[in-house]
């Protein structure tokens, strides 16, 4: 299968190609050629399957550059007890007759991240073996929390790589800061950036843009690549969950083979819905996929109205995961959606960087309204939800989540759409303990307690033991100081890896 790029200016590639590239050097996204269909038939054989083999599935379609045993081995050495604390990796609790939640945060970070951050770094040292590529090649990640942790734990100490992660300096939570600058490993480098994350995103992506810059790398045998949800290496291990998901509802006998569910998915950078997008144009049996933002919420209204409008306040959260103005995946959505029109894509993208906004055209709207729902929850409203949930199940759900659920109750009582629902749930309630613990038991509870009295109080309103990954980050050693200013990014990848040598 091949590859394309969203702008039309790059010759079509493989996926190895693709994924060491990261982004296409026109400036546009890698998507597949064409969309392969799993039939009913084969989602019938893979029902009895475990998560491993159902990804393994999902990845041949897509990466038919790859031979099955080397996927095979990047799937057994990414999903395995050893990284994930559940046997079933992706697990789906069941909360009523008609609403379910997936957890994808049984990863080493505690986000859903890991589900394609623990595997990336398998796709792309065998791509750079498989392309005959001797460079090292130099990860870098913008992050507004949670993918730098995961990147930084799948890329620690990968012979061959290096990565530079750079996040916003006042836009994570204080357990997402602790997790990266304490981060080991002798090829990582955490840099706090003055700004907020979609300054961080575009200092990156200067970076990756910037020819001159890349050649005088390349001479130095550096070759960057991107852990960013641009990079299809991230976006095609997230749709497996998706079929493993449904496939779980249809063994237990909760649905039937066939029969339609909808998604909910949290949404920041528009990847992870994406990959529920792709599992749809593949067959899986999806009605609808329902968006659900924060207070910034500029994918509500596009989804609504055809406009993306970025001229609008940034907003912190208590979801600062999804505190997104600029979702790049999207790109990718209306490229498929408007019959893989390069020329409207790039009149689209430009109008965005130069006008902060565009308008599509009214095929492509009607497309995106026939799929999609979109809404969203203000903090309170999630802090709300997390409450009542926990009444009403007695269980635990982080803010993200929070937000999902939200918009569903919205989606609900606008539509009256019984359709059996999964809510994807996109964090561990641990990595978002303050706030989590705040909801459940009120202001008060929250005063004077330290992060990690909070994991604690967190353990026992769940039931749950504190994951491995957050338990003991007060005793470790913080290793990563640097701040730079946004326009002083470049000149930090140059030192760091000058010092490097
Ligand atoms: C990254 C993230 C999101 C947003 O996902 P996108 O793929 O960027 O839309 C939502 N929730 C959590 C917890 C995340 O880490």
């Amino acid at each position: 299968m091949l590859y394309e790029s969203t702008r039309g200016q790059f010759k079509k590639i493989l996926s190895a190609e693709a994924i060491k590239l990261g982004i296409s050097p026109d400036g546009g996204l890698f998507v597949p050629c064409e969309i392969p269909m799993i039939s009913i038939n084969r989602l019938k054989e893979m029902t009895n399957q475990d998560y491993q083999a159902r990804a393994a599935v999902i990845l041949k379609e897509y990466l038919t550059d790859y031979s099955e045993e080397e996927i095979d081995e990047c799937v057994s050495l990414s999903y395995n007890q050893e990284k994930f604390d559940s046997p079933a990796i992706a697990p789906v609790r069941q909360l009523d007759d008609s609403l379910y939640i997936l957890e994808l945060w049984h990863g080493p970070t505690c986000a859903f991240k890991d589900m394609a951050l623990q595997i990336l770094p398998h796709l792309l040292t065998k791509a750079a073996v498989k392309t005959g590529d001797i460079s090292t090649i130099v990860i870098l990640v913008a992050t507004s929390g949670d993918t730098g942790k995961a990147a930084l734990e799948g890329f620690k100490d990968v012979p061959r790589t290096r990565i530079i992660v750079f996040y916003p300096e006042q836009g994570v939570s204080a357990m997402q800061q602790l997790q990266m600058i304490t981060q080991e490993g002798n090829n990582v480098d955490v840099v706090a950036v003055r700004g907020n994350f979609d300054d961080a995103q575009n200092g990156v992506k200067d970076i990756f843009g910037n020819t001159g810059f890349n050649q005088d790398l390349h001479r130095k045998n550096y070759r960057l690549s991107s852990a960013n949800s641009i990079n299809w290496g991230r976006l095609v291990p997230q749709v497996a969950y998706y079929f493993s998901a449904y496939l779980d509802l249809v063994a237990k006998g909760n649905v039937t083979l066939g029969e339609k569910i909808n998604f909910v998915v949290p949404t920041g950078n528009f990847g992870n819905i994406l990959s529920a997008y792709y599992a749809l144009e593949m067959g899986l049996p999806i009605s609808r996929l329902i968006c659900a933002s924060n207070a910034n919420n500029v994918l509500t209204d596009f989804i609504r109205t055809g406009v993306y409008n970025r001229k609008r306040q940034f907003r912190k959260t208590i979801s600062p995961s999804m505190d997104i103005l600029i979702s790049s995946n999207l790109e990718r959505l209306l490229y498929h959606l408007n019959g893989r029109d390069h020329t409207k894509t790039s009149e689209w993208m430009a109008s965005l960087k130069d006008s902060e906004k565009y308008h599509v055209d009214e095929l492509t709207f009607a497309r995106i309204d026939r799929l999609f729902w979109s809404g969203f929850a203000n903090d309170s409203e999630t802090i709300e939800t997390i409450r009542s949930i926990f009444q009403k199940y007695s269980y635990v759900i982080d803010t993200h989540t929070g937000v999902g659920i939200n918009v569903y109750k919205k989606y609900l009582k606008a539509t009256g759409d019984k359709t059996k629902t999964i809510i994807a749930s996109t964090a561990s309630p641990f990595k978002f303990n303050t706030s989590v613990v705040q909801a459940v038991l009120g202001d008060d509870a929250v005063q004077n307690k330290n992060e990690f009295e909070l994991l604690e109080m967190l353990s026992v309103l769940s039931g749950n033991e504190i994951p491995f990954g957050l338990k003991d980050l007060d005793k470790k050693t913080i290793l990563h100081r640097r701040t730079v200013s946004k326009n002083n990014m470049r000149d930090e990848v140059n030192n760091i890896l000058q010092s490097a040598n």
